[in-house]
């Protein structure tokens, strides 16, 4: 691989439920950073929300559409199964005591890869889980309060795909985004980029004739890959076109990113997405997620769209 580097997951969407239960879940519950609050670019009468670190670093961003009377997704090959977060070695207790006291549902724990995993459930039946990553303790964690630093999650430590077959989709991992396959366990192959900190694995469970997914509430939408630039994102768009005959859309301005998009060879959506410019674009660091923030084509229109927009009551006390 000589035209692209390597970098990993840029942000993970995901479809939700009620607006409010699902910004409580994750600033609250899970103590991420609502780093930005804006629509859907293609449907502007439904929020987007982002949650990630500090400042939304590519690697650690989680985003939703959130509707609120949202049928639930059913699971199927063909699809993202499982959204894996990263936090610090020996932190695991701790969130398993806070999973009971906010009646979060977990399984037991379990070791993959030689690693401590926590799996667990958003309260739209979203699949997480937390893995304890040995130095994560090291880097900055973000924090309000809500969670201690110590054990505050550090971004993504990857996603798993249920598809029916491993290897076109792992020619696009390896040839496109420059992930190496590392290894496997029972019916699950991972694969990695060894150079990143978070975001860096991609777990393919290949299961022959699953069912087919129903979309909804609790489902993963699409995984974007990062790209540093446009050039860089040019370069895997030519490599996907030249050496696996996928095409994808037009570049589309996210504001705080530029995207592209296909579907993968076993039907999961991917987004390439540039690093720059990041959510610091369209409001000051410190202020990040505290207003809604629209794109220039909808300002004209930001009473009629605050006002389908479901309140989000943040600054109200929060249920116990
Ligand atoms: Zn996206």
């Amino acid at each position: 691989m000589t035209s692209t580097s390597s970098r990993g997951i840029h942000h993970v969407t995901a479809i939700a439920g009620p607006a409010s239960r699902n910004v409580r879940f994750y600033t609250e519950t899970l103590g991420l950073r609502l780093v930005k609050r804006t629509v859907n670019f293609d449907d502007p009468g439904t929020y987007h929300l982002y949650y990630g670190d500090e400042v939304g670093s590519p690697g650690t961003v989680l985003t939703f559409f959130p509707y609120e009377h949202a049928a639930p997704g059913r699971l199927g090959v063909g699809e993202t199964q499982e959204t894996v977060f990263r936090v610090p070695e020996g932190s695991i207790g701790w969130w398993t005591q806070r999973f009971i006291e906010k009646g979060v549902a977990f399984e037991p724990i379990v070791k993959r890869f030689g690693e401590t995993v926590l799996a667990f459930k958003d309260p739209d039946g979203m699949r997480l889980a937390l893995v304890a990553v040995s130095g994560a303790g090291l880097e900055p964690g973000w924090s309000d309060d809500t969670i201690p630093a110590e054990y505050a999650i550090r971004g993504f430590h990857s996603v798993s795909l249920l598809l029916e077959e491993l290897a076109p989709t792992g020619a696009i991992l390896t040839d496109v985004f420059g992930f190496r396959e590392i290894g496997s366990e029972g019916s699950t192959t991972r694969f990695a980029v060894e150079s990143a900190t978070t975001g860096g694995i991609v777990d393919i469970r290949s299961v022959g004739g699953f069912l087919k997914p129903r979309p909804g509430a609790g489902s993963v939408h699409h995984v974007a890959f990062q790209a540093v630039d446009d050039a860089e994102q040019a370069a895997m768009v030519k490599r996907l076109a030249e050496n696996h005959r996928i095409t994808t859309t037009e570049q589309l301005d996210r504001n705080y990113f530029r995207s592209v998009y296909f579907r993968e060879p076993g039907h999961v959506l991917f987004e390439i997405a540039t690093n720059a410019p990041g959510f610091a674009v369209d409001e000051p660091a410190a202020e990040l997620g505290t207003s809604l923030k629209l794109p220039a084509i909808y300002e004209a229109n930001r009473a009629e769209i605050e006002a389908v927009l479901p309140k989000l009551a943040l600054n109200e006390p929060i249920a116990a």
